[in-house]
C-alpha cells in the first residue's frame, strides 16, 4: 500500500463530504435495517390518515407500558410512560426523566397528517350515467399526480345522534377501489397544451364510485345516485345529510412496497410525515430514564399550516407540560411550564426532498440531502431569504451534531432547494415560538407530497437512532 500524501491527509482531516450511510453498517446493523423497514411498511400500509396514525400509536403505546394521563394517580417516577390523545387526530408520548421538568426536557415533534382528497361537505352526484364524489384537496399536492390511480376511502361519519362510522374501503384485497379520471391522449390536445397546474384542475379531481341505477321509477331522477346512498345506508346506515358530518378522506389505495432490485428502499404514500411518526415512535419505545423527560409529539394539520386544535400552533403542548409540572408538585405551574419551554430543546422531525438525478436544477448540489446519506439536519426552512423560518442557534446545532458523531449516526446536511427556487415549512418554527430550542431532522424523500414517496431504508434507521440517542444517549 503506497502511503497517502500530505496534502491528502490534510484534505481528510479538514474537509468534509458526506457519505453513503450504507458503507459504515456492519453486517448485523445491515439485517436491522431491513428488519425496521419491514415494521415501516407495515405502519405505512396500516396508518394513512391523521385518525388512523393516532390510533395506531397510541395502541402501540399501550402495550410499550404507556397510560393515558388522565388515568394515571401515581407518582410521577423516572421512566413513566404516559400518553395524550388530542381529539384522535394529535398525540404526546411522554417518558418523565430524572430531572425535573423545569430543568427542560426534549422533544421529537413531528405531524401525522398527509396531503390527499377530502370529500366536500357535499360530496354525492350523479352525471351521464355515473355517480361521483366532489372533493377539495388537502395539502399541497400537483393535481395532475391523482387521476388514474387506485383511491381508496378512509375515514369517519358521526351519525346526526352522535354515533361513530367508520370507513376503510379499497385496502383488502377483494376490496373495491375509486379513482379519477384523466382524458385520453386522442382528446387531450388542448389539455396538453396548459400548463401543468391547469392542466387537471381542482374541480375536476371527481371520484367514480358507481354506475348501476337503481331500478326503473317513474318519479326518481337521479338512479345512480339513489343506489349509492342506498349501498352505504346498507353498509354504514348513513344517508347524505351525514356526510356533513364526515371526515372522509381519499388517499392512494394499497401497501407500501420495497423499490429497487436492491430492495433499498420504501415506496409508498404518506411517508411525509409518517415516517418521522414511525421512526420517533420506535424510538421512544427504546427510552428507559432520561435525564430530561422525553416527549415525542404528533401533531396534525402541519399541511395546512398547523392550523386549529390539533395542529402545532395550538395549546396542546402547553396543557401537557402544565400537567405534568402540576403533577410533580411545582409552586407555580405557569412559571414551570415556562422554564420547560425555554430550556426545552427539540428536533422537529419532518422531511425534506432527496436530490433527484432526473430535476438536479432545482437544487444546489452542494447543499442538498442525498437518498441513502443518513437523516438529514436543515438548519432553517422558509423561502426567498429565509422567510419563515426559526432558523436553529449555531449551540443547538453543534449539540446535536457531536451527539450523532459520538454515536455514529449517519447526518448530512440538506436545504430545500436553490435560493429563491422554492421552498417550505415544518412545525420547527411553532416550537421555537414557545421558547425552544428546535432543528429540523428528518428523512429526506423523493417524490414527496406524491402518492408514491421514496425512503431509503438506511435513512429511516438512521432517523430512528438519531432520534433515540437525542432522548437518552448511549453510554
Ligand atoms: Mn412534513
Ligand atoms: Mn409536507
Amino acid at each position: 500500500m503506497k502511503e497517502a500524501s500530505a496534502g491528502k491527509k490534510l484534505f481528510e482531516d479538514l474537509a468534509y463530504r458526506p457519505k453513503p450511510a450504507w458503507d459504515r453498517l456492519s453486517s448485523e446493523e445491515r439485517q436491522r435495517v431491513f428488519a425496521l423497514a419491514e415494521d415501516y411498511k407495515a405502519f405505512l400500509t396500516a396508518a394513512k390518515t391523521e385518525r388512523e396514525a393516532n390510533a395506531l400509536i397510541l395502541a402501540e403505546a399501550e402495550k410499550q407500558g404507556f397510560r393515558p394521563a388522565e388515568k394515571f394517580q401515581g407518582r410521577l417516577a423516572p421512566g413513566t410512560r404516559l400518553y395524550y390523545n388530542n381529539r384522535g387526530r394529535s398525540a404526546a408520548l411522554v417518558v418523565i426523566g430524572r430531572e425535573p421538568l423545569s430543568a427542560g426536557f426534549r422533544l421529537v415533534g413531528s405531524h401525522i397528517d398527509s396531503p390527499r382528497l377530502d370529500l366536500k361537505p357535499r360530496p354525492l352526484y350523479e352525471e351521464e350515467g355515473l355517480a361521483l364524489l366532489k372533493t377539495h384537496y388537502y395539502g399541497g399536492i400537483k393535481k395532475y399526480q391523482w387521476p388514474v390511480h387506485p383511491l381508496a376511502l378512509h375515514g369517519l361519519v358521526v351519525l346526526a345522534g352522535g354515533e361513530r362510522r367508520e370507513i376503510r374501503l379499497g385496502e383488502e384485497p377483494g376490496d373495491p377501489v375509486f379513482c379519477v379520471t384523466d382524458l385520453l391522449p386522442h382528446l387531450a390536445y388542448e389539455q396538453m397544451e396548459k400548463k401543468a397546474k391547469e392542466a387537471v384542475k381542482g374541480e375536476a379531481l371527481n371520484i367514480v364510485v358507481g354506475n348501476i341505477p337503481y331500478p326503473e321509477e317513474e318519479e326518481v331522477k337521479e338512479r345512480v345516485k339513489l343506489a349509492v346512498l342506498n349501498l352505504l345506508k346498507e353498509a354504514y346506515g348513513f344517508r347524505e345529510e351525514d356526510f356533513i358530518s364526515a371526515e372522509l378522506e381519499a388517499v392512494p389505495a394499497g401497501p407500501a412496497r420495497d423499490v429497487g432490485f436492491d430492495r433499498s428502499m420504501v415506496g409508498g404514500y404518506g411517508q411525509d410525515d409518517r415516517v418521522s411518526a414511525y421512526t420517533s415512535l420506535r424510538a421512544l419505545f427504546e427510552v428507559r430514564q432520561p435525564a430530561k423527560t422525553a416527549v415525542c409529539l404528533f401533531t396534525d394539520k402541519e399541511e395546512v399550516g398547523s392550523m386549529g386544535n390539533t395542529g402545532a400552533q395550538s395549546r396542546f403542548l402547553e396543557n401537557v407540560l402544565a400537567d405534568l409540572v402540576h403533577r410533580q408538585g411545582g409552586t407555580s405551574v405557569d412559571l414551570g411550564v415556562r422554564e420547560a419551554l425555554a430550556r426545552g430543546e427539540a428536533l422537529s422531525a419532518d422531511v425534506n426532498a432527496a436530490l433527484d438525478p432526473s430535476y438536479q436544477e432545482v437544487s444546489d448540489k452542494r447543499n442538498s440531502a442525498l437518498l441513502g446519506y443518513g437523516i438529514n439536519l436543515s438548519k432553517y426552512t422558509g423561502a426567498r431569504g429565509k422567510s419563515g423560518s426559526s432558523e436553529a442557534s449555531a449551540e443547538f446545532t453543534a449539540l446535536v451534531r457531536d451527539l450523532f458523531n459520538r454515536h455514529n449516526i449517519a447526518w448530512q446536511p440538506g436545504e430545500l432547494g436553490k435560493v429563491d427556487e422554492g421552498g417550505g415549512g415544518t412545525i420547527a418554527q411553532f416550537l421555537a415560538n414557545l421558547g425552544m430550542d428546535v432543528l429540523d431532522a428528518g428523512v429526506a424523500l423523493l417524490s414527496m407530497h406524491s402518492p408514491f414517496e421514496v425512503a431509503s431504508k438506511v435513512d429511516v434507521y438512521m432517523a430512528y437512532r438519531a432520534y433515540k440517542v437525542f432522548w437518552e444517549p448511549e453510554k
